[in-house]
């Protein structure tokens, strides 16, 4: 009992959560389902009257009055039905629309922790299975509502019209008339219809049952056909590849496996699907036999007019099936409720990074200085750590430079740095205050990293550098000159509106790496925050490439701060101060000249080893 109730609860909040994401979804829910159970009834109702009118020779003009009526209720009907039907479809599309940006929000805004941690992709694919297998979650909750509500109506509705069936009773007449009469007539019919409502249920609900468990079968069958068709094959990146190593015959010799497999499954649905509904078809029937004869044989007793046999017996059929429509959609919302713990599971994955409230005054940020004490960091799931007792610190207004091996915790150092992680053990100051402390938002402004894997979105170039819908075209266009980029920018079509590859626009323009790492410097050149990082954009190109950016972008950006970052040491041998991190450790800390000098370092051994690419 405690079960029901709580899956009660669980479908109460998630038709809240509906009502949050598009209001008057569910009140426009239930009032089409009060207009969708009215409808057989007007027919049911109205056809007694006719008949019993006609029955009754009562004057025929009578007849055509409550058929000129029957019509127009109909109509009615009919015209309020299709208006809440086109009101609905645009409130769902709305719905559905806003319901995929409410769970994209809840993705952007998770603390980065969760991002990377496997059990929040999980939790998301779930959902994503769920939604395309059965439409289940939030969509199937509002689909089975509307109805259960039609289906409690038409329950409403078919008893409000039965009941004086069963309650026509008289003690005259013996033997079979007497029968007929009795209580016990009406009762053998009731427990009729509740019996073929068990049938019907019972058929429902193992139809459905098995239904879910050979579809479980197929999902591995759907993310397969999902992935060629949503993601390898259009995903035009991918026609190269399917092109030069010939794909195409891979690709469909794997899927027509797969057909022959999913072809079985799709046999196995349809033959259950077929004993369950011969067993409701026998079962409904027999019953309707049962209902023309008990109510043939009353009306033959005198106990109604004719006309009303047409009512009950409409009624009764109505009943079992809205009857049993009402526990199945029970039943089917309560299987759904899975799915909208794995939403809500979702939903609810909590923030737990420290927000901090301190501000930051932005007087002079050459005043400033950040400071990692003791800073210790593990990986989510790892059990080795990236960064070990880690103590560094730096002077805002310098260049300063971190190199180091790969592998070493440079990125690691840089991601803490910017609080996409907070550290395990020990501490970040910024002015000698916990960078916890102050205002997430606040201390966010203070960075402009680019970093090795960053991602430009297939929007204009404009709102890439600016990452925004609205921005400054001449702030941009300069940003994007200073980044190199001011050649290949009066080769675009629409300039700072051309649209950055293909997939939203076809006249989007096809980059480079190289032109994207321009890109991504301009973005961040765009933000002008008082600290830029520069954290291996470059790592794809060659070492004199990566020290012509490195040093060109020390020119653009004067006398701001910045955090140049490699593996490669000449790429930062201009630098005022260079740290070198080894196993998330500082080792060494100089000028090149220092550094290079010290025969037993770390760097001067790097530097020996690398020496052989730019051999000046
Ligand atoms: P660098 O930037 O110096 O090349 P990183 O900071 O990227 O080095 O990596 C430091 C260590 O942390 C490496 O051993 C790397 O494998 C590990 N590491 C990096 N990112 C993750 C992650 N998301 N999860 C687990 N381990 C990671």
């Amino acid at each position: 009992m405690k079960s029901l109730k709580s899956d009660i609860n669980l479908i109460l909040k998630g038709l809240s959560e509906i009502k949050t994401i598009r209001g008057g979804l569910i009140a426009l829910t239930v009032i089409k389902s009060i207009f969708t159970a009215l409808s057989p009834f007007v027919n049911i109702y109205m056809s007694a009257a006719i008949i019993s009118s006609l029955a009754q020779k009562q004057p025929f003009a009578k007849a055509v009055y409550l058929a000129v009526i029957t019509v127009s209720l109909n109509l009615l009907v009919a015209l309020i039905t299709s208006a809440l039907n086109h009101i609905m479809n645009i409130r769902q599309e709305e719905f559905d629309a806003r319901y995929d940006m409410k769970l994209n929000q809840k993705s952007m805004s998770l603390d980065y922790i969760a991002v990377e941690d496997p059990k929040t992709h999980q939790l998301l694919e779930k959902i994503n299975t769920f939604r395309s297998m059965t439409g289940g979650g939030l969509r199937r909750l509002l689909v089975s509502f509307q109805e259960l509500i039609t289906n409690l109506f038409t329950v409403i509705f078919s008893v409000t019209l039965t009941a004086s069936l069963f309650t026509s009773f008289s003690s005259d007449g013996e033997g079979i008339a007497g029968f007929i009469s009795s209580p016990w007539f009406s009762l053998i019919l009731i427990a009729a219809i509740f019996l073929n409502i068990i049938i019907s249920m019972y058929s429902n609900v193992t139809v459905t049952d098995k239904m879910y468990a050979i579809m479980n079968d197929f999902i591995p069958f759907n993310r397969i056909f999902e992935y060629y068709l949503s993601e390898y094959i259009s995903s035009y990146h991918a026609g190269k590849d399917i092109r030069i190593y010939n794909q195409k015959e891979l690709i469909k010799s794997e899927s027509m496996a797969l057909l022959d497999d999913a072809y079985g499954v799709i046999d196995k649905i349809s033959r259950n699907q077929i004993k369950y509904s011969a067993m409701i078809t026998v079962s409904t029937v027999t019953l309707s036999a049962l209902t023309y004869l008990f109510v043939g044989l009353k009306a033959l007793a005198g106990f109604f007019a004719v006309g009303a046999i047409v009512q009950y017996i409409g009624s009764i059929s109505q009943f079992t099936t809205g009857f049993t429509g009402f526990v199945t959609e029970f039943a089917v919302l309560r299987s759904n409720n899975e799915a909208l713990r794995i939403y809500f599971a979702f939903m609810e994955l909590p923030n737990e990074m420290q927000m901090g409230s301190r501000q930051i005054h932005k007087k002079d940020m050459n005043e400033y200085e950040i400071e990692f004490r003791n800073v210790s960091f593990r990986y989510p799931g790892s059990e080795t750590y990236a960064l070990k007792n880690l103590n560094l610190k730096f002077h805002i207004g310098k260049r300063m430079a971190i190199v180091g091996m790969n592998g070493s915790g440079k990125t690691t150092m840089v991601k803490l740095l910017c609080r996409l992680y907070d550290p395990t053990e020990g501490e970040i100051t910024l002015n000698g205050t916990d960078i916890k402390e102050y205002d997430y938002k606040e201390y966010m402004e203070l960075f402009s990293v680019v970093f090795q894997d960053f991602t430009l979105f297939p929007f204009s170039l404009g709102q890439n550098v600016s990452a925004d819908m609205e921005y400054n075209g001449q702030e941009a266009s300069d940003c994007l000159e200073k980044a190199g980029f001011s050649e290949r920018i009066k080769r675009m079509p629409r300039g700072l509106d051309t649209a950055l590859y293909k997939d939203f626009e076809e006249d989007g323009i096809e980059i480079s790496g190289g032109e994207a790492q321009k890109i991504a410097l301009a973005r961040a050149l765009y933000k002008d925050a008082p600290i830029f990082i520069l954290d291996e954009p470059t790592a794809a190109l060659d070492p004199i490439a990566e020290y012509e950016i490195y040093s060109r972008f020390n020119e653009i950006v004067g006398d701001k701060t910045t955090i140049y970052i490699s593996h490669r040491l000449s790429s930062c041998r201009f630098c005022d101060e260079i740290a070198v991190i080894h196993n998330g450790s500082l080792i060494q800390r100089g000028s090149h000249e220092e550094l290079v000098a010290d025969r037993d370092g770390k760097y001067y051994e790097m530097w020996n080893a690398q020496a052989q690419y730019y051999s000046e």
